[in-house]
């Protein structure tokens, strides 16, 4: 269905429409739909625009992936069919590995993304390996690429669910995430919390890395150590329920 430019919601429902192709396509998992609801639940209370805790949780996470030694974006239905582009640029800028690793898997549908994803131009989409895990972690999500998530110090995972995050924390990795929700179990245990839709935080992450690319590495790392993550959600959940 074609989306007329003047509808009020013109901006969400286009971004609705490519979740929907996602599915259409095998690439999104029905519970992706859900998962995306939910999301969009929060965008309303956030008044739908990127506030400054986000802002500063991408400077963050921009010095972060840049002072990585084996960053690594970990990517999944969701994120392939909202933001395919953005997340090979954001492989290419840091010359890192895409990895998919998916809460509802299927090998189709791993195959599917990681085709989608060449599509778009990916050099590099490294896929779960058998002989590799991470601890803490029961379900086939434990499975990673040695030369992927693995080695990885820095994980970049948006919308991601609780366990795997607080896994991929207790395996000594940092992790990165995009999340509407600061009161996600995800959002509670990363290192950095970007709260914020992930089709405005991408293109503001990519914008920010290619300023700090001209930025020491020193500064970087300085910026790293005194961002406060707390702090940020902290904002974030007094902007949607400003009693608490
Ligand atoms: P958790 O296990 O972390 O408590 P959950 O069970 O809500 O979270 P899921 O449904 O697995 O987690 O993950 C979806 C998360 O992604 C939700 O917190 C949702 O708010 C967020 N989300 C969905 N769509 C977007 C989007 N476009 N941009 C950013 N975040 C999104």
């Amino acid at each position: 269905m074609k989306i007329a430019k003047s509808h009020p919601r013109y901006a969400s429902l286009l971004v609705r429409q490519k979740i929907e192709r996602g599915v259409q396509e095998g690439i999104t998992s029905l519970n992706g739909l859900i998962a995306h609801g939910r999301g969009e639940a929060f965008d309303y209370l956030l008044g739908e625009k990127t506030h400054a805790f986000a802002i500063a949780a991408i400077e963050a996470a921009s010095a972060m992936l840049l002072t990585a030694k084996h960053p690594v974006i970990s990517v999944n239905g969701n994120t392939t069919a909202l933001v395919p582009y953005e997340l090979v640029s954001l492989a290419n800028t840091l010359h890192a590995p895409l990895e998919v690793n998916l809460f509802h898997t299927s090998s189709e549908r791993i195959q599917r993304i990681k085709k989608y994803l060449e599509k778009h131009g990916a050099k590099s989409v490294l896929l779960p390996e058998k002989k590799y895990t991470i601890n803490h972690i029961a379900s086939a999500r434990k499975y990673v690429n040695k030369d992927g998530i693995y080695k990885a110090d820095v994980v970049f995972v948006p919308l991601e669910d609780g366990d795997r995050a607080e896994a991929l924390v207790k395996n000594k990795k940092k992790v990165i995430t995009i999340d509407l929700n600061p009161l996600s179990r995800t959002s509670r245990k990363a290192t950095v919390t970007i709260v914020d839709n992930i089709v405005r935080t991408m293109p503001l992450l990519l914008a920010q890395l290619k300023r700090d690319k001209k930025i020491s590495e020193q500064a970087l790392q300085k910026r790293v150590q005194a961002y406060n993550n707390a702090a940020q959600l902290n904002s974030a959940e007094k902007t949607i329920r400003p009693q608490a």
